[in-house]
């Protein structure tokens, strides 16, 4: 196990664009804000998604599609260094018309519909990810 200590920054609570890809538009503030490393949560709603499921066996990411109108019931997420670039990566559960929830890693094109980011900036050590070897994931290092 690895703890890597933080305090937190700065907080940002950001309104994202209707019609954006929500990946993007997290990346997006992260990049202009200069937010490094960050951990984050949004809530709000989208049209169409697209999220990931991890197989372990085969280390590949799934890619399911998923179209209609959903709400964000949680999704939460951070912001680390891979290969010198920005890296964002969050989880994310939808809720359909009836209330069930379905979701995984989230994947581009999930249209925002609207969402509202709670971004916290820490300070701290860099935050870099590497390969893990046992995982076939990149994991902070
Ligand atoms: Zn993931």
């Amino acid at each position: 196990m690895h703890i890597f200590p933080y305090q937190i920054k700065r907080t940002l609570l950001v309104r994202l664009p209707c019609g954006e890809d929500l990946l993007s538009a997290i990346e997006r503030v992260t990049m202009e804000e200069q937010v490094m490393p960050a951990m984050f949560s949004v809530i709000g709603a989208v049209r169409n998604t697209a999220f990931g499921y991890y197989d372990q066996t085969n280390r590949t990411y799934k890619t399911l599609l998923r179209d209609g109108s959903f709400e964000i019931i949680a999704c939460t997420g951070n912001v680390s260094l891979k290969d010198g670039k920005t890296l964002v990566h969050a989880h994310i559960l939808f809720g359909d018309e009836q209330g069930a929830c379905f979701g995984g890693h989230l994947m581009s094109p999930t249209t925002i519909f609207a969402a509202e980011l709670h971004l916290r900036e820490l300070e701290g050590e860099r935050l870099v990810r590497e390969y893990d070897e046992t995982t076939g994931l990149y994991l902070w290092k």
